[in-house]
């Protein structure tokens, strides 16, 4: 029977699947699986929402102007080399789509976020995935990987899930070291979150690359507690900012979403106290879990990786959290299946997840074998 096909690569998508929400019979439930900014929503922005309700007759303003003059304002950026998207993951999946596609490739270290193979599966572009070092990007391995084919390459920087960062130089060796048509994507969803002082989210790099083949990508999803809103943004130089506006959709970025983005930049020391509490119990957790025998790997985003060493013990390590209403993001699709990745909640919840692993693995390795 004939039925209408999509084009080949699509059917080649591994689907993106979040992290849950619930767990069957628990009723208070702890959801540290999608990297969700521990303090909620932004009162201002959850204001801004509902006074939105009365206006979700109007279209939004398609050119996000008062949105992108706030974002241009509390960066320091040209509002005009800003371009908004319904979540950071459009605008990554948009220049995946209109650099890549049939007969291209794709560069990407092997534990980068999963959004850009699935983009770049989509886009028939063949993804290449290269061996990190340490868990963390390598350099060598990217430019070693890029051949005539390549159009683009992604890195995530803090990456998730590893949590891993490449310094300002390092990327910008990345860059010298490509062709000036491969497209260097640096993904800063954790920017704010960083406490290493050599970090460049990625706009100076865009600025010294007049060739337009820079882009750098940030949400606010994260510290800005908007997950749901869905917004995020880039900032590129006028080519890539051409591309992006002919490709988009016309409304992309909801109306609520935009009222939203431009309340939380105006919530007074929000991102302050966010990023403070993040670094004391990132440390905490990190800490906690490696007095209870747990290896942790370096994060610079406001989750981190805990390793158990096998897949068995990670397995049972979630099952022991989640009998206590824990849920946290196990790894198996990011090729990491001897670890979870745990975001960094309140105080209580970081105090939960460690009382929990350390009864975990006080109850020693015959939980998890086989
Ligand atoms: C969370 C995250 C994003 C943000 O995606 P949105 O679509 O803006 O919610 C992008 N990249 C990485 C690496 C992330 O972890």
């Amino acid at each position: 029977m004939a039925a209408p096909k999509p084009r080949p690569s699509i059917l080649a998508v591994e689907p993106y699947v979040g992290g849950e929400s619930k767990i069957p019979g628990v009723n208070r439930i702890v959801k540290l699986s999608s990297n969700e900014g521990a303090f909620g929503t932004p009162p201002g922005a959850a204001a801004a929402i509902a006074a939105m309700a009365q206006e979700a007759h109007r279209y939004p303003d398609g050119g996000a102007q008062a949105l992108r003059a706030a974002i241009g304002a509390r960066f320091g950026l040209d509002p005009a080399r800003i371009v908004v998207g319904n979540g950071s993951d459009e605008l990554l999946a948009l220049l995946i789509l209109a650099y890549g596609g049939e007969g291209t490739e794709l560069v990407m270290s092997a534990h980068g976020f999963l959004m850009y193979e699935i983009a770049g599966t989509w886009a028939g572009c063949r993804v290449i995935k290269v061996p990190e070092r340490n868990l963390t990007a390598d350099v060598d391995g990217l430019l070693a990987a890029v051949g005539p084919r390549t159009r683009i390459v992604m890195l995530a920087n803090p990456n998730n899930p590893t949590g891993s960062l490449l310094p300002a130089p390092e990327v910008a060796r990345l860059r010298a070291g490509l062709r000036e048509d491969v497209l260097l994507v640096l993904d800063a969803a954790y920017a704010e979150y960083v406490t290493r002082p050599d970090y460049d989210p990625g706009a100076a790099l865009v600025d010294a690359s007049p060739a337009g083949n820079v882009v750098m990508t940030r949400t606010f999803s994260k510290v800005f507690g908007l997950g749901g809103m869905r917004l995020g943004w880039a900032y590129a130089q006028p080519p890539v900012v051409d591309v992006l506006n002919r490709v988009r959709g016309p409304f992309n970025v909801n109306a609520a979403a935009m009222a939203a983005g431009i309340a939380a930049l105006a919530e007074p020391g929000w991102v302050e106290r966010s990023v403070a509490h993040n670094t004391e119990w990132r440390a905490r957790l990190a800490e906690g879990l490696r007095a209870a025998g747990i290896t942790v790997w370096p994060s610079e985003g406001n989750f981190v990786l805990a390793d158990f060493g096998a897949p068995a013990r990670a397995r049972a390590a979630d099952e022991a959290l989640r009998a206590r209403g824990l849920i946290v993001r196990a790894m198996g699709a990011y090729g990491l299946p001897g670890c979870l990745r745990i975001t960094v909640g309140t105080g209580e919840e970081c105090t939960m997840v460690i009382e929990a692993l350390a009864a975990f693995m006080r109850a020693g390795p015959a939980h998890g074998r086989g």
